[in-house]
């Protein structure tokens, strides 16, 4: 039996742990926290952390592959282990490029690959200096993640909100509609693309707060996203499941805003919706079998469960019961037993037929369910 590790405990890693039970597989996670979402359900837990060279390298060693629920881990002991014989599913090349925002647009540049136009500020100076370029949105290179490494700079006086660190400083783009780009790429090179995702963020939170697939979009729109995240994907050179988030403008031009190496949010609706799910897929390519079929059953639409604003302790979930009793509807909670306000405690998914059927139960999903402190 094949032993494959996942760098990270959290639910991304609890969902790809329910799909390997499909598969002769054993697993191992390793993870700081010993009551993270995937320490009960995976098959040896290591605790430890994620970002430091000797825990990642040892917990690695002597396993047939690994693959990552996060960006935000140790490179440096993936690339040995990879120099040694370990498969490292995103491999680490295409992760360093990845993890770090001013080499991921450098990539999408040196690829041709269409992004909004965008200069390096290695500190604020540099941004003072470039007051030109606002409208503009400020993306610190590294440590940044749901929203917390991002401004939005309109004009000068903004500027002392931007990153006084290696940032990227990247114009405004009018958004229409931001849309996810699922792609499953397999070691002989092959693809399977999941139909487009359209996602909707909450402003305040600046989270995803509601997303529907396949995404309602003309063909002309459609094969523009699908040949940039091809390109991306062939640009990277690497084996994985990818999540190309795109931006789409008014005049219906196609940009690339960034790429996850890993399975995403923006595909969790992929375990109802789609003949193989995004983690099946992760799993088939993980296991070197043949990649899935990603068409959907039913369109499908998913409702993150944050945790409500002024809450914070022990969670507890209010309307669950009713929510449970709607047809077509399946409820994922992540098992994190402490709630914080926006906190991701889990996802709802629908499918039908009817797109209206989708907004309709979406909407009645977030005015009933509640994740409070009692
Ligand atoms: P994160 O990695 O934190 O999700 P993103 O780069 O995806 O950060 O940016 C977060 C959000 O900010 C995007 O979903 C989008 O709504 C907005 N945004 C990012 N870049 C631009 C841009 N160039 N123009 C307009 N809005 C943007």
């Amino acid at each position: 039996m094949k032993k494959v590790g996942i760098l990270g405990g959290g639910q991304l890693g609890r969902m790809m742990l329910q799909a390997a039970a499909n598969y002769p597989v054993e697993t191992h996670v390793l993870e700081n926290d010993a009551t993270c979402p995937s320490a009960h359900l995976c098959h040896h837990f290591v605790k430890g952390s994620i970002t430091d060279f000797e825990t990642v390298y040892q917990f690695g060693k002597g396993l047939d592959a690994l693959t990552i629920e996060i960006e935000a881990v140790n490179v440096d002991a993936l690339e040995k282990l990879e120099a040694e014989g370990v498969r490292v599913i995103p491999k680490p090349a295409a992760l360093r490029t990845i993890k770090n925002k001013v080499h991921q647009k450098e990539f999408y540049a040196n690829n041709s690959i269409k992004t909004a136009p965008f200069i390096i500020t290695k500190d604020l100076a540099v941004t003072r200096a470039n007051a030109s370029f606002l409208p503009a949105v400020h993306k610190i290179a590294e440590g940044g993640y749901d929203g917390k490494g991002v401004q939005v700079l309109e004009t000068e006086a903004d500027i002392e909100k931007g990153f006084d660190a290696p940032s990227v400083l990247e114009k405004m783009v009018t958004i229409d509609k931001e849309i996810a780009q699922m792609i499953a790429v397999n070691e002989k090179g092959e693809t399977a693309l999941f139909p487009t995702v359209d996602m909707v963020f909450d402003p305040r939170l600046n989270l995803l707060d509601f997303q529907i697939s396949p995404a309602q979009l003309p063909d002309a729109v459609l094969w523009k996203v699908e040949a940039l995240s091809l390109a991306v994907v062939k640009g990277l050179k690497s084996p994985g499941l990818f999540a190309v988030e795109l931006f789409v403008d008014k005049a219906g031009e196609v940009y690339v805003n960034e790429t996850a190496p890993r399975v995403h949010n923006s595909g969790h609706h992929t375990i109802e919706g789609n003949y193989s799910s995004q983690f099946d897929m992760l799993w088939r390519i993980l296991l070197e079998y043949p990649l899935g079929n990603p068409d959907p059953i039913l369109p499908a639409a998913i409702v993150n469960v944050l945790g409500a604003p002024g809450h914070d302790g022990p969670a507890y979930y209010e309307g669950l019961e009713e929510v449970l009793a709607m047809d077509q509807v399946f409820v994922h909670l992540y098992g994190k037993k402490q709630t914080k306000p926006g906190r991701k405690m889990g996802h709802v998914t629908i499918i039908s037929a009817e797109r209206q059927d989708l907004i309709y139960k979406a909407h009645r999903i977030k005015e009933y369910l509640k994740v409070i402190t009692k």
